[in-house]
């Protein structure tokens, strides 16, 4: 077996062993394999290993790659910045887009997913790390959000989607993504038909299942470390 087919395996035991320690159904998380800086040929290892769900970060650096493996049923979901200049060919060439957290942006998402596909699927990102994140919309004004991107014609508004800062203990990653687990009642119980928590990643899933997310997000744990400078760049880039 390949390195990334045994990786991927271990992953779904990790997944499926938090899921029973949190006292959930087996498989109570989908996998979204994170392939940022990752060559397609990777891509291609995880998909003959039966992964179907992935996810990048950087459009520059995405945009060859999705086009390089048009041929793979893959349901890609973009994780990475928004800015407004990059909304149309998001919302033409991904299933679902996590980072939300402008209505602006989501204006322009809904407005420029092409009439024939499917709607967009949506997470709101939420900031749980206070200060030390400048990414995501703050708890407190996540559910006016919400309300005002659930009525935009071409999304489908699906969740919320959080990063913890890293380093955290167990119970601070629990207590962060608590509270976004919390925000998913609050919606849900306004009226909003909301399903996904997108939370977990390669050092906090466990965490993350054992406060009710339903997709975890993992890269190094499948793939193997990134290069931080590479990583660096395409920032700049994208
Ligand atoms: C890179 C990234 C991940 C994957 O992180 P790992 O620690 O490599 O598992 C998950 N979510 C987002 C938003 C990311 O940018």
């Amino acid at each position: 077996m390949g390195a990334i087919a045994a990786a991927l395996q271990a992953c779904r035991k990790r997944i499926d062993s938090a899921c029973h320690a949190a006292g959930r159904a087996k498989n109570c998380a989908h996998l979204m394999a994170v392939s940022k800086t990752f060559p397609v040929a990777a891509i291609r290892q995880a998909y003959a290993s039966g992964q179907r769900v992935f996810g990048e970060s950087y459009l520059q650096e995405a945009l060859p790659k999705l086009e390089q493996l048009a041929d793979l049923a893959i349901e890609w979901h973009f994780i990475g910045p928004l800015q407004s200049n990059k909304t149309r060919q998001i919302a033409t060439h991904f299933d679902w887009v996590h980072s939300v957290a402008r209505e602006k942006i989501a204006q322009r998402l809904s407005e420029q997913r092409p009439a024939d596909m499917p709607p967009l699927q949506i997470c709101l990102q939420v900031n749980v790390s206070g200060e030390a994140s400048k990414s995501g919309v703050e708890p407190d004004a996540a559910l006016a959000l919400a309300r005002a991107i659930s009525a935009l014609p071409n999304l489908q508004l699906r969740g919320f989607m959080a990063i913890p800062e890293p380093g955290l203990s167990l119970p601070a990653q629990r207590s962060r993504f608590r509270q976004v687990a919390a925000l998913l009642t609050t919606a849900q119980a306004a009226g909003l038909p909301l399903d996904t928590l997108s939370m977990g990643m390669s050092d906090d899933l466990e965490a993350a299942i054992m406060e009710g997310a339903n997709m975890v997000r993992v890269g190094t744990a499948i793939f193997g470390a990134r290069q931080k400078i590479e990583l660096n760049q395409l920032e700049q880039a994208s």
